[in-house]
């Protein structure tokens, strides 16, 4: 499988010359496995230049999943430009927080906070469940755990072939939240993988004031 990160900040999307290396977009990644098919993870910011790379090599089929729906992760959805498009769009979903995958994506195109509503795009969608047991997508067997965060949510191991990449960022190790797993939960997730992307938010020395806040050091 491709991993490319499109988005890898937090909280809200910044620029400027100190943000060179990572990038100034908040969360979205994409995944392609080895037949071509995509999968994006999260419409944080970055998915706005990820739907020019789609616009440009006339993606039509596009996959997504959503770890939950706090703003850093979903903000970006109106500005995917393939939405405005005759294209088909599956979202596979599960109970992140409070809402399911369609509430989620409708909820940023809601006025009066955008002028074009969620019911008004081009693009088909097609909603599938897959919470606790998973699912298949391609290549890929796509495997979610619960994150320790606010609100909750999902994070994912992604696997083909044998190969493991788990995505788990807003995790919090340091205390439980309502919904999410042990310390030794997570290890056992994460055990086979070749790739671990995890949250790493807080120094040891930020983290004393900022415990429960729904992020790890
Ligand atoms: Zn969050």
């Amino acid at each position: 499988m491709i991993i490319k990160f499109w988005g890898a900040r937090g909280s809200i999307p910044v620029c400027g010359k100190d943000f060179l290396k990572y990038g100034g977009s908040t969360t979205c990644v994409e995944i392609t496995d080895s037949k071509g098919d995509n999968l994006i993870v999260d419409s944080g910011t970055g998915i706005k230049n990820l739907g020019k790379a789609f616009m440009k090599d006339h993606i039509r089929q596009i996959n997504m999943i959503f770890t939950h729906q706090h703003w850093d992760h979903v903000s970006g959805f109106p500005f995917f430009a393939p939405i405005y498009r005759d294209v088909e769009i599956t979202v596979m979903g599960c109970s992140y927080s409070t809402d399911g995958a369609r509430e989620i994506i409708a909820k940023t195109m809601q006025p009066p906070g955008f002028p074009v509503k969620f019911e008004e795009i081009e693009a088909k969608f097609k909603f599938r469940t897959m919470c606790s047991r998973g699912c298949k997508l391609g290549n890929l067997d796509v495997f979610p755990i619960e994150l320790s965060h606010p609100n909750g949510g999902l994070g994912y191991k992604f696997v083909e072939n044998g190969r493991e990449f788990v995505f788990l960022t807003d995790n919090e190790l340091g205390y439980s939240h309502y919904g999410g797993k042990t310390l030794e939960d997570y290890v056992r997730f994460c055990s086979g993988a070749e790739l671990l992307v995890h949250d790493a938010d807080y120094t040891e020395e930020e983290y004393k004031i900022r415990k429960t806040w729904g992020h790890s050091t």
